[in-house]
């Protein structure tokens, strides 16, 4: 029933710094989590391990029940989808459409299913209008909905988010809590936008100095914050 499990995960960068030292915490099938804390807390570190862009130096990730290491890497990189703090990093080709079909491309998907995959993609962020514009010329609330359809289309098993609101003005926040509100998928996300949290994540985990220090309903961790 544990979609994620991340258990006593430690990770020291090159230089010495403790980034992560003991974070445990498992998610549920359609659970949305937030990871919460200052800055310098550990939560880019821990995203990084999620798809294996990192591996830990002790103790585990597995999504699915699989523990991702260099055997199971490309697998955990499709069923993670990776949001990145700025879309920039993740909208390099000419036009929307063909960023959104970038992914589902390489799993081998061609014609038609291609086109409803992708198609289906924008609809879910309110983007189909964009299909066939350059993200060069996106406002930010445009860029920040297809970086997520880029990731829908790989058809992710969970949704990890990093600062999803950030840079964007109050009508194209508001727009996007509605959307990631309707997503049925298992999220992580981590942000400074409490009032976002709040609304969108039931659960809430505080990271601080590598460390788990709370764990619980959002409601409540924010009562006792
Ligand atoms: P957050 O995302 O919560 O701001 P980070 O995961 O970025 O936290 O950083 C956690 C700690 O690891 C900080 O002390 C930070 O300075 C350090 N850190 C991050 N990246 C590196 C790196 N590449 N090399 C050394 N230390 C790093
Ligand atoms: P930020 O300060 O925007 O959170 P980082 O310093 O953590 O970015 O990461 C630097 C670059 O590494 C980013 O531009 C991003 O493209 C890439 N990156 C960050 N996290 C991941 C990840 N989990 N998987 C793959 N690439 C990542």
């Amino acid at each position: 029933h544990h979609i994620l499990e991340i258990e006593h995960l430690r990770h020291v960068y090159p230089d010495g710094t403790e980034a992560l030292r003991d974070v445990s915490f498992s998610v549920r099938h359609g659970e949305s989590v937030a990871v919460i804390g200052a800055n310098g807390a550990g939560k880019s570190t821990l995203l990084a391990h999620l798809n294996g862009h990192l591996l830990p130096h002790s103790g585990e990730v597995r999504i699915g029940h699989v523990p991702v290491d260099r055997s199971t890497l490309q697998e955990a990189r499709r069923t993670v989808g990776m949001v990145f703090h700025d879309p920039d990093d993740q909208l390099f080709m000419p036009t929307v459409y063909e960023d959104v079909a970038f992914g589902p491309m390489n799993l081998g998907l061609t014609g038609d299913e291609l086109k409803r995959c992708v198609a289906q993609a924008l609809r879910r962020v309110d983007a189909e209008h964009l299909a066939g514009k350059a993200p060069y010329h996106l406002s930010a609330g445009e860029k920040r909905r297809v970086a997520i359809a880029t990731v829908l289309s790989m058809s992710p098993d969970i949704l990890v988010m990093d600062e999803p609101t950030n840079g964007l003005d109050p009508y194209a926040r508001r727009q996007l809590i509605g959307l990631l509100k309707d997503f049925r998928h298992s999220k992580i996300v981590t942000s400074h936008d409490l009032d976002m949290v709040l609304e969108v994540c039931e659960r809430t985990v505080v990271l601080s100095q590598g460390v788990v220090r709370a764990d619980g309903p959002t409601l409540e961790i924010f009562r006792d914050e």
